[in-house]
């Protein structure tokens, strides 16, 4: 069997109880498998939630708290609960574990965002399991990855994953809710997250972690179009994983033939970086970006608004809406400037190369 690069997520109810303790037996379950698929070479990593939901009991609530600081607060005391009962798990495995916590800033600014890049590389070079969390002690609301589900596909994408498996409490995705339907139809297979399955879908998680299964798909989504295909579902016993890269996993697959890998600085362009302006263009210069392949030059370009610099991510927008996103040569001055001078001028300068573009259609809604 070919070794492959997988992303494995799990939720706070497949790890704790409801009473904000761990749940010994689900977490071995879990060592285990992941041990198993690490023992046949597979390169793992793990994005495992619970760090809010095994910290709340010792922090003297009864059910998980509600406010950001009772939240933060039990993520700080759950999280080293947390990675100390992983660590010694997994060293009876002989499997070396170790943490990663993000914030969405570690993402959008591009200098730590190739960092955590090339730690995750060697991590996985020398054969050690990282295991990502956010940084839920430090992370404000607006600013997070929404929930491990996004984290985990965000993470499929940016290591070029070979598959994201997402465990859960439910064995996969259904036409229905199977709890409140009993004639709802389970899904071996979709080759999409369509608008209608996402509309039907229940955003209610469980009562210990965040995510419910919309969360799951718009993931699911996510990963697709970084070029990650996705497993949601359940499993039990030492050998679930492997079943699940078997194609044998009581779940979802969801995948298509037009997968392919994005790579990872279009990635930051189109996820996580930050827009310092907007760039206005005409009809032959949408004709060029969008048609043709070509780069934006400045003959195309009729209005800026915001100030950036050479290096900033700007919109690009035409009459008709929103085109992509991409990273200027020059600055707004620079592009001003070049604008007055259309018709004095008659050299056109690069605004925005090729490589450095992502047009809309081709990464989703979320691309905004
Ligand atoms: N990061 C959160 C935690 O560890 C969980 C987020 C989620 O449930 O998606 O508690």
């Amino acid at each position: 069997m070919a070794k492959e690069r997988i992303v494995v997520k799990i939720g706070s109810s497949s790890l704790t109880n409801d009473k904000g303790e761990i749940d010994q037996e689900k977490l071995d379950d879990h060592v285990r498998a992941i041990s198993a698929l690490k023992q046949q070479n597979h390169e793992v990593i793990l994005v495992s939630s619970g760090a809010v939901a095994a910290g709340f009991k010792k922090l003297g609530y009864s059910s998980r708290p509600v406010t950001l600081k009772g939240k933060q607060a039990a993520a700080a005391v759950g999280q080293s609960l947390l990675i100390q009962t992983y660590l010694e798990k997994f060293l009876a495995y002989d499997v070396t574990a170790s943490l990663i916590l993000l914030t969405r800033s570690d993402f959008s600014d591009r200098e730590r965002y190739r960092n955590a890049f090339a730690t995750l590389s060697e991590l996985l070079d020398r054969g050690i399991l990282p295991i990502i969390n956010e940084n839920d002690t430090v992370s404000v609301d607006e600013l997070t990855f929404g929930d491990n589900d996004m984290l985990s596909a965000l993470v499929g994408g940016f290591v070029h994953a070979d598959r994201l498996i997402i465990l859960t409490d439910i064995n996969g995705i259904y036409d229905g809710n199977p709890r409140t339907n009993p004639n709802a139809k389970k899904f071996d297979y979709l080759e999409n997250i369509t608008e209608t399955m996402l509309a039907a879908a229940d955003s209610n998680g469980s009562k210990v972690g965040t995510g419910g299964m919309k969360s799951k798909l718009l993931a699911a989504k996510t990963a697709l179009s970084l070029g990650v295909p996705v497993f949601i579902g359940q499993g039990e016993g030492k050998n679930k994983l492997l079943e699940v890269i078997n194609g044998k996993g009581n779940g979802t697959y969801i995948a298509n033939q037009g997968l392919s890998w994005v790579n990872t600085k279009k990635q930051w362009i189109a996820l996580h970086s930050e827009t310092a302006g907007k760039i206005f263009v005409d009809q032959g210069a949408e004709e060029a970006i969008l048609y043709q392949g070509g780069s934006l030059l400045s003959a195309g370009v009729f209005k800026v608004k915001g100030m950036f610099e050479k290096g900033d991510v700007v919109e690009v927008l035409s009459t008709n809406g929103f085109l992509g996103k991409g990273q200027v040569k020059c600055s707004s001055h620079e592009l001003n400037n070049q604008i007055e001078q259309h018709t004095l001028s008659k050299r056109a300068i690069e605004v925005i190369h090729r490589d450095d573009w992502v047009e809309s259609q081709k990464i989703g809604e979320e691309i905004k």
